[in-house]
C-alpha cells in the first residue's frame, strides 16, 4: 500500500472528518504541482475503497478490495489522467479540432467523461464505494468539465469525486464551488530542507529553489542530470560579462521552451529581487553575478524584458519558431 508520508500534507489531511466514510462527496485538492496532490488523491481513494472496519483515513493494504487497488484493477474505480489517451488510437472528437494526438494527450477528451456518466449511475461492484479521481481537472476539455459539472450537479449517493488540480482558476466556477477545497501550501523552507535531506538530496536549498519550493519538485529537479546542464549552459550565457546573445539563442534551443521560459523569468525576478533590495530566491548559486547584474542593470530596460519573458511563457509550449523566438526573447535582454 503507497503510504503517505510528506510531512507538509498531514494539517492538510488533518482538516477532512477522521474517517473515510464521512469524507465530502466532491473534493478538489489544490495547489501547485510537486507538493503530494496526486499521492494524496491516491491515498484517500484507497481509504474510500477499503472494506476493512477502521478507525482514520488510512486503508488497511490487505483486504479483496485493497488487494484489487494495488494490481491496478479495481472495478469501483476510474482514474482518468492526462497522458492516458496516448495508448488508444487518436481518438478526433467531433467538437475537439485538435486533430494530432499528442494534443489529445493533454487534454481529458469528453468520451472519457461520457464513459463515467454510465460508471456513476451502475450499481457498485463491491457493494461499496465508488470513486472517480481525475488529475489533473484543469486538464479537461470544456464539453469534458460540462459532463462533469452535470453529474456533481446530482451527484449519485455512493459516488466519490477527488479531482486535483495544479491551477483551480482556470476550472468552471460552478465546479469549484461543489467541491469541498483542501488547498496545499507551500511548506516553510526548513522543515522542506530537513525532508529533503532525508532523502539524500545533496545541495537542497538549490534544488527545493529551482523546484519552486514545493519539494517533490526539487527531488525531481535533483536527480534530473540534463536539467542541470542545460540550465548551466543558458544562465552562464545570462551572467557573462561579454553578453552573446545569438550564443544564449543556439543555448536556449536545445532546452524545452517552457523551461526556457521558466529559468529566464527566475532570473529577471533574481535580478529585481536584488535591485529592490531583496535576496536571490530562484538561482542561489548564481547570487555572485545576479548582484553584479542588478547594479548595472537599467530597471527599465530590465522590466521591458521580463514582461518579454512572461509573454513568452504564454507560447512556450508550441512556439511557431522557436529559433526566432530565442533570438528575440535574448537580443532584448538588457546585458552586456
Ligand atoms: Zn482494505
Amino acid at each position: 500500500m503507497e503510504d503517505l508520508t510528506y510531512p507538509w500534507v498531514l494539517p492538510v489531511l488533518g482538516r477532512l472528518p477522521r474517517s473515510a466514510k464521512a469524507l465530502p462527496r466532491a473534493l478538489l485538492l489544490s495547489g501547485r504541482p510537486g507538493l503530494g496532490k496526486r499521492a494524496t488523491a491516491l491515498f484517500l481513494v484507497q481509504g474510500l475503497l477499503c472494506e476493512t472496519q477502521r478507525v482514520g483515513l488510512r486503508a488497511c493494504g490487505t483486504c479483496a478490495s485493497c488487494r484489487l487497488y494495488q494490481v491496478g484493477n479495481h472495478p469501483d474505480l476510474r482514474l482518468i489522467e492526462v497522458g492516458q489517451e496516448e495508448d488508444g488510437p487518436a481518438s478526433g472528437t467531433a467538437d475537439e479540432e485538435a486533430g494530432p494526438a499528442k494534443k489529445a494527450s493533454r487534454q481529458i477528451s469528453v468520451e472519457k467523461i461520457r464513459t463515467l456518466t454510465e460508471f456513476v449511475t451502475i450499481t457498485s461492484h463491491r457493494g461499496g464505494a465508488k470513486v472517480v479521481c481525475i488529475v489533473p481537472a484543469e486538464a479537461m476539455h470544456p464539453s469534458a468539465a460540462n459532463a462533469v459539472l452535470k453529474i456533481l450537479e446530482e451527484p449519485p449517493g455512493d459516488t466519490y469525486f477527488l479531482l486535483v488540480s495544479h491551477q483551480p482558476e482556470r476550472l468552471l466556477p460552478t465546479i469549484r464551488s461543489r467541491c469541498f477545497h483542501l488547498a496545499f501550501a507551500l511548506p516553510d523552507a526548513g522543515p522542506a530542507l530537513n525532508w529533503l535531506k532525508e532523502q539524500g538530496i545533496e545541495q537542497g536549498d538549490l534544488a527545493l529553489a529551482q523546484g519552486g519550493y514545493a519539494p517533490l519538485a526539487a527531488i525531481d529537479r535533483a536527480n534530473d542530470e540534463s536539467f542541470w546542464s542545460q540550465r548551466k549552459a543558458l544562465l552562464d550565457t545570462l551572467a557573462a560579462a561579454g553578453f552573446d546573445p545569438l550564443h544564449a539563442a543556439d543555448c536556449a534551443e536545445e532546452v524545452d521552451g517552457v523551461l526556457v521560459s521558466i529559468l529566464l523569468s527566475q532570473w529577471a525576478y533574481d535580478v529585481v529581487a536584488l535591485k529592490s533590495g531583496g535576496n536571490v530566491r530562484y538561482h542561489l548559486d548564481y547570487a555572485a553575478s545576479l548582484q553584479k547584474i542588478a547594479a548595472t542593470m537599467p530597471i527599465d530596460e530590465l522590466m521591458r524584458w521580463y514582461d518579454a519573458v512572461i509573454q513568452f511563457g504564454r507560447v512556450a509550449q508550441h512556439p511557431l519558431n522557436k529559433r526566432l523566438a530565442m533570438e528575440s526573447l535574448l537580443c532584448g535582454y538588457p546585458g552586456r
